[in-house]
């Protein structure tokens, strides 16, 4: 019951960004949406479990959904990119993200707001903004 709801959900979603629903993408939305930190490409694979789809396909349906604007790269970590909803983000920024320099793990700091940056160097015009910070966690502090 509760999966048709988000099924439902995520077919409007992608109505709305005109992406054809493929089974592919309906996952994968699905997937994003739920999760409550950024996932690389072999976490979305392993959730994806049974309904599995080669690593080209997973790869250009995130690709789609990047251009879209309905999902972020939030950052890279071991050489691998994670991605996230842009649900908690809005146009100009995404909300800071935050690693612990002692147990390595990265935490969304949705709800942070950060003043836009200003080039001061002529010519550059800022359109999005993208903060790592880095510290202790409050495990670790
Ligand atoms: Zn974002
Ligand atoms: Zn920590
Ligand atoms: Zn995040």
């Amino acid at each position: 019951m509760k999966k048709q709801k988000s099924d439902s959900k995520v077919q409007k979603i992608l109505k709305a960004v005109k992406l054809y629903r493929t089974e592919c993408r309906t996952s994968i939305l699905g997937i994003l949406l739920e999760a409550t930190k950024p996932l690389n490409q072999e976490q979305i694979a392993k959730r994806l479990g049974k309904k599995r789809f080669n690593k080209v396909t997973i790869y250009r349906t995130l690709d789609s959904f990047c251009e879209a604007g309905l999902v972020h790269k939030a950052f890279m970590q071991k050489r691998a990119l994670y991605f996230e909803s842009a649900k908690d983000c809005t146009e100009s920024q995404c909300h800071p993200h935050f690693t612990c320099t002692n147990c390595g793990v990265t935490y969304c700091l949705t709800g942070m707001k950060l003043p836009m940056a200003k080039s001061p160097h002529k010519g550059f015009i800022i359109r999005r903004q993208q903060v790592r910070l880095e510290g202790l966690c409050p495990a670790c502090a």
